[in-house]
């Protein structure tokens, strides 16, 4: 549970910005909670008393600066002080539940703290780079949805014409770059998370890539798929506007491209010790 109502890409941020706002003060032998959140994924469960386990992201010191004051607590449901907002209606994701939600006086455990106190930033960003390489394999799964579909339609449709819309050579040639764009996506993402697994210290990097080029790349070919097949893919009968309505998600969540993930980027090439072979000779 990271994100909350007004925003979540400056969590790090010095007063006067509010960064992370959800805090938790220990009383005894707890960690008292207060807070809210927004978009966390099945966050309240369907019966609205919480997840199994939620990882909450929240300030465990007021006056300390970001990278020594926030700290993740793990809270186990269900949830007393869980206060349901609304079930936010999504533009795609549809069987996805994320919810608003407060946490009101909600007590864990002092020894659910995960890690370090005050090493919550870290950890998020650290949870937040393996999912980078994941959202970049979600793209290019939905480019292949919609590319399989317009592959058959171009080689089978004739539109009315005398040969399938393939032998056009503008329709040929859309399909060429939507292919290759595609493979592009697959292997980047393949070489994250092998970096990933292999605890590369080009990782970071690859994952973050992986994560804008495969989400930015979804929304374009997908569109471009469209314009393909024409009018036809319009018809909620074809998989398009299902596709592009989850694609439209990749680019914005799991750390937005432009507020969180090219900000993690420009961090890397502006730090002293930054060597740009690192990724390009990864295993
Ligand atoms: C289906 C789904 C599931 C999700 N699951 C979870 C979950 O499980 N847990 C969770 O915590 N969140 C979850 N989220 C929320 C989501 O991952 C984050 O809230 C989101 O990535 C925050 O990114 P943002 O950049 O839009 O942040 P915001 O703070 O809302 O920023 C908005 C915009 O402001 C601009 N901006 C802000 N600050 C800067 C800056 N410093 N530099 C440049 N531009 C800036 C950018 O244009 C940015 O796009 C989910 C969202 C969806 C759609």
């Amino acid at each position: 549970c990271s994100s909350e109502p007004g925003g979540s890409a400056n969590a790090a941020s010095p007063p006067p910005g509010e960064g992370v706002r959800t805090t938790a003060k220990r009383e005894g032998e707890n960690w008292v909670i207060n807070g809210r959140k927004k978009w966390v994924s099945s966050a309240t469960g369907w019966n609205r008393e919480g997840a199994d386990l939620l990882t909450v992201v929240c300030r465990t010191d007021p006056t300390a600066p970001a990278d020594t004051a926030i700290s993740i607590i793990a809270v186990e449901g269900p949830v007393t002080g869980l206060v349901f907002e609304r079930a936010i209606d999504s533009l795609g994701h549809r069987a996805h539940l994320v919810p608003q939600f407060g946490l009101k006086n909600v007590a864990a455990p002092h020894h659910n703290l995960l890690g370090q106190q005050g090493a919550g930033l870290a950890l998020t960003a650290a949870a937040f780079t393996g999912t980078a390489a994941l959202v970049g394999i979600f793209g290019v799964a939905l480019m292949r949805a919609a590319f399989s579909f317009a592959l058959d339609f171009a080689r089978s449709e004739k539109r009315g014409g005398v040969h399938p819309i393939i032998e056009h050579q503008a329709v040929g040639y859309a399909l060429a770059d939507a292919k290759t764009t595609i493979e592009a996506a697959r292997y980047l993402s393949w070489r994250a998370c092998h970096a990933l697994d292999t605890q590369s210290p080009a990782a970071e990097e690859l994952s973050v890539q992986a994560k804008i080029f495969g989400s930015e790349a979804a929304v374009r070919v997908i569109t471009d798929l469209m314009r393909v097949v024409g009018i036809d893919s319009y018809d909620h009968e074809a998989p398009f506007g299902r596709l592009l309505q989850d694609a439209l998600a990749l680019p914005i969540f799991d750390g937005g491209n432009l507020g969180i993930r090219r900000r993690q980027l420009h961090t890397m090439l502006k730090s002293s010790d930054y060597d740009p072979l690192t990724a390009s000779g990864a295993a």
